[in-house]
C-alpha cells in the first residue's frame, strides 16, 4: 500500500506565516480558527490574499526559516516510511510551475525524500492516489480521494485549529457540496496530530 501525504499545511507549516502575512497586509487579527472554508482568504480580502503562495513575487519555499515542518512532522514522515517503505511513501503537492524547483528542494531538506518521492499536482490529486492513502488538510481532496478511489482517505486538522478542516464547517464550503456523503464513509476521517493519524494507519 502506497502512502500520498500533503505537503503545505499538513507536513510543512505554510498557514501561521499566511495568517501572520495576511494579517500585517490587511491591519487584521485572523487566526487559522476563523478561515472556516477553503477559499475564505481569497473571498474576504480578495484575491491578492493568495499571492503569499501563488504569487512568482514570493518564493517562500527558498526561506528555510519562514516555512518549516511542523512539530513532529520529521519524525512522523520517518515513521510512515519505516511502515510502508520509502518507495511507498509520497509527497503529493499542488505546486506552481514557478516553485516547482525550490519546493522540491525544499522538501529533500528538511525530510531527506528523494525527487522521485515528491509529486507536484497542477489537478485533482485523486487522479494520482488511485493506489493508496491520502493524508490532506484539504476536505475536498481526502472526499474525491475516497469518493473515486474507494481508498482510505485522512483530513489532517493539526490540534482542531484548521477551520476549513472542521466538520461543523463542510456546509460553508461549497467545493464540499457534492461530497457531504463522503464523511459517513468508514474510509474517511480526521486526525487532529500526527499520532492519530498513526492509530489510524493501525500503528501502535
Ligand atoms: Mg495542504
Amino acid at each position: 500500500m502506497k502512502v500520498f501525504i500533503d505537503y503545505d499545511t499538513t507536513l510543512v507549516n505554510l498557514i501561521d506565516p499566511w495568517v501572520a502575512w495576511i494579517n500585517k497586509k490587511y491591519n487584521v487579527t485572523i487566526s487559522s480558527n476563523d478561515i472556516n472554508r477553503w477559499y475564505f482568504l481569497g473571498e474576504v480580502f480578495g484575491r491578492e490574499a493568495d499571492d503569499f503562495w501563488r504569487s512568482k513575487k514570493y518564493n517562500h519555499y527558498t526561506n528555510k526559516e519562514i516555512l518549516q515542518p511542523f512539530e513532529g512532522a520529521v519524525e512522523f514522515f520517518q515513521t510512515i516510511q519505516n511502515m510502508f517503505g520509502v518507495e511507498s511513501t509520497f509527497i503529493v503537492s499542488s505546486t506552481r510551475d514557478h516553485h516547482k524547483e525550490e519546493k522540491i528542494e525544499h522538501a529533500k531538506h528538511f525530510f531527506d525524500i528523494d525527487a522521485t518521492q515528491f509529486i507536484p499536482v497542477n489537478k485533482e490529486k485523486y487522479h494520482i492516489t488511485k493506489d493508496g492513502i491520502l493524508i490532506d488538510d484539504y476536505p475536498l481532496h481526502v472526499m474525491e480521494h475516497v469518493k473515486y478511489n474507494n481508498q482510505k482517505g485522512i483530513v489532517f486538522n493539526l490540534d482542531n485549529r484548521f477551520g476549513w478542516c472542521r466538520r461543523c464547517n463542510y456546509s460553508m464550503d461549497k467545493t464540499l457540496k457534492d461530497f457531504t456523503h463522503v464523511v459517513e464513509d468508514e474510509k474517511f476521517s480526521i486526525a487532529t496530530s500526527y499520532e492519530k493519524i498513526l492509530k489510524e494507519l493501525d500503528y501502535a
